[in-house]
């Protein structure tokens, strides 16, 4: 029997984006295939919850896709909290349907961080990336929620940006900050050299920090580690459908679905050990998406950690 247990599930509670950003696998790989619009409902979620023998220590609301284009994202996040407060709750969106959303709503509703990506400081450098997204309503939103927690004297949510650093915005690197520092909020900078094929938006004078498990940099910045993803989490989609990561690589790699099986059965199952004996170079076996990820060639990750 597997050892591992299941700290962190990520659930993409939408499969569609409001935004075109030209390197996201959404915009540019999966275009062309036709699949039906559908938002995971607060009933469906209530079922998957309800029938977890173990809770997550942290549920990530937003991976591949807009969860704020899922109109009950916000009593999806309440239900959760409400059933148990010790879930650390988190949204990873670009934020820019939040005006559709009280700030009450968002801010009352148990989310612990929001990571807004956000990689610009005026509308000029965001939207060359963030292609369709309006900054100054961002920004507005990222305000009005940080009033809100002022004046009801609040520590969470705690909004923090992820800000991808591209050739074109590389030299902003200094006034993000300023501008963040100025909201009170936390940036964190990333490269994302994922993808080949887009070279041209690489920055050239950023280097990322590699991190050890302990949060000391690596003395070289090289990882030698394994890819730890199905070992401790798992990615759902809206139509309950698991992955064992949020990789592009995983995207048609299904190790089962939640409305069909027990989420305990899916994390024990064949298809889970095969990927976990496969990175740990138990077995070798030609079906596994690791293969094509840049991650576990270890490219670019600042994702892997060291076992
Ligand atoms: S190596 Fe890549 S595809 Fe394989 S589990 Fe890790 S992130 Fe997913």
């Amino acid at each position: 029997m597997e050892k591992y247990t299941c700290n962190f599930i990520k659930i993409d509670v939408t499969n569609s984006c409001n935004l075109s950003c030209p390197l996201c696998p959404n915009s540019y790989r999966r275009k062309d295939i036709k699949i039906p619009y559908k938002n995971m409902s607060l009933s469906e979620f209530i079922k998957f919850f309800d029938n977890l023998q173990i809770y997550p220590q942290e549920i990530g609301l937003g991976v591949n896709h807009e969860p704020l284009l899922n109109n009950n994202i916000f009593d999806i996040i309440k239900f959760i909290n409400n059933r148990n407060k010790k879930i650390n709750i988190t949204l990873s969106t670009n934020f820019t349907l939040s005006n559709k959303f009280k700030i009450e709503t968002i801010v009352e509703s148990g989310i612990r961080d929001i990571f807004i990506g956000l990689d610009g400081i005026d509308q000029e450098s965001y939207s060359k990336y963030r292609v369709g997204g309006n900054f100054d309503s961002v920004i507005d939103s990222i305000k009005k929620i940080q009033e809100y927690k002022k004046q009801k004297k609040l520590e969470f949510p705690q909004i923090k940006i992820i800000f991808i650093v591209f050739k074109h915005n590389e030299d902003l690197i200094d006034k993000a900050k300023e501008l963040f520092n100025s909201l009170e909020i936390s940036v964190f900078f990333r490269r994302t050299d994922f993808y080949s094929g887009f070279e041209d938006w690489f920055p050239i004078k950023f280097k990322q920090i590699n991190f050890n498990e302990d949060r000391t940099p690596m003395q070289d910045n090289k990882i030698d580690a394994i890819c730890m993803e199905p070992f401790s989490s798992v990615t759902i989609d809206s139509f309950g459908n698991v992955y064992p990561c949020c990789g592009d690589g995983a995207f048609d790699f299904v190790v089962g679905n939640i409305f069909k099986d027990s989420f305990e059965n899916i994390w024990v199952n064949k298809k889970m050990c095969d990927i976990r004996h496969f990175l740990q170079k138990r077995c070798n076996i030609k079906d596994i998406p690791c293969i094509n990820c840049p991650i576990y060639k270890q490219d670019n990750s600042n994702i892997a950690i060291k076992l």
